[in-house]
């Protein structure tokens, strides 16, 4: 691989087998790739890096994913749901601390009122706050109430982009029916963002580069990966963890192939590996989300097993290191 073949694919489009090459290159070239990352990241958002907050409301589930310690039955996860009260002091602490966008994350349930959240983002919004929403399917009646009151982003990551996978993984549900919501969500005016899991078992490289090319297909604004880790409790409870590097590379696609989204250094990378947040910022990453969830309930969120908590301390050194600014996402449009 060299610079000429990236700048070659980077104006005139990258193919699938192109992609594969990127999953799929050697240190060396990953060293390249990576440097290429950063340069496309600079010419989209200029030295800026985007900090949020988020919290995690509820966690009862009626979804039984095979890979997530919240789902249906899973008799380890104590359920809780967070009052409203706690919900918006937290995000104004956020605020006083500097971060302007809070991202509320549920468990996918109906336990919680449609008109408890308006109200939640409402009060948010208010403060001056950009909401984004991460909380599953819905009807469009709740989605237009949010929206209105004020949530602008709304994530729902496709996790696979392997429709066979995706039904043994997430029994019930069809990789079909989560396109669709994600155009809906679009339809009905939200910013979307989606995201991989990576180390799904039996998960090919050729759906990986399913994933990169369901993306763009997509146009979302927001796109990430996270590696997979096992909870307990769970029938992949002893499935080994996907692998970081493979994920990084999947980062620096991303910022190749799909350039100008948002792509956040996840948190299950520095749980993997030793500075592993500040490597998705070297491989093109741009937004780090620092978790202000209640420390007494960020053990029953168990979407994997003893989670690393990005603290606000950790989230500045990490983008300082990278030689990034810290910005607000809702200015990020400056340079495009
Ligand atoms: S991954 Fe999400 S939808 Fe699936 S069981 Fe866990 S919380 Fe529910």
């Amino acid at each position: 691989m060299t610079r000429s073949w990236l700048d070659e694919r980077l104006e005139k489009g990258f193919s699938p087998e192109d992609l594969r090459a990127l999953l799929e290159s050697d240190e060396r070239d990953f060293a390249l790739i990576s440097e290429k990352a950063v340069e496309v990241r600079r010419r989209y958002f200029g030295d800026r890096a985007y900090i949020r907050a988020v919290i995690e409301f509820a966690n009862r589930c009626r979804c039984s994913c095979l890979y997530c310690g919240m789902r249906l039955g899973n008799q380890g996860a104590a359920g809780y749901e967070l009052g409203a009260d706690e919900i918006v002091e937290t995000a104004a602490t956020a605020l006083r601390n500097g971060i302007r966008t809070f991202f509320l994350q549920a468990a996918e349930s109906e336990t919680y009122e449609s008109g408890w959240l308006t109200d939640v983002i409402r009060r948010i919004s208010g403060m001056g706050m950009e909401v984004i929403l991460c909380v599953g399917f819905h009807n469009t009646r709740d989605l237009d109430d949010w929206h209105s009151a004020g949530a602008g982003k709304f994530i729902l990551k496709h996790e696979t982009s392997d429709a066979g996978l995706f039904a043994g993984m997430k029994p019930g549900f069809s990789l079909t029916d989560r396109i669709g919501m994600l155009r809906v969500l679009q339809k009905h005016g939200y910013s979307v963002g989606s995201g991989t899991l990576l180390g799904l078992p039996g998960q090919s490289i050729s759906s990986l580069v399913g994933d990169l090319l369901l993306m763009k297909e997509l146009g979302v604004q927001m796109s990430s990966v996270s590696v997979f880790m096992p909870a307990s409790g769970t029938p992949l409870a002893d499935h080994p963890s996907g692998d970081p590097e493979l994920g990084l590379r999947f980062v620096a696609a991303m910022r190749l192939y799909l350039k100008n989204t948002l792509i956040p250094a996840t948190s299950t990378f520095e749980k993997l590996i030793p500075d592993g947040q500040y490597r998705c910022f070297e491989a093109g990453a741009n937004v780090i989300t620092v978790n202000m969830t209640p420390p007494r309930l960020r053990d029953d969120y168990t979407l994997y097993t003893n989670r690393f908590f990005v603290g606000l301390s950790h989230a500045r050194e990490t983008i300082a290191r990278a030689g990034l600014t810290e910005a607000s996402e809702e200015n990020r449009g400056a340079l495009r």
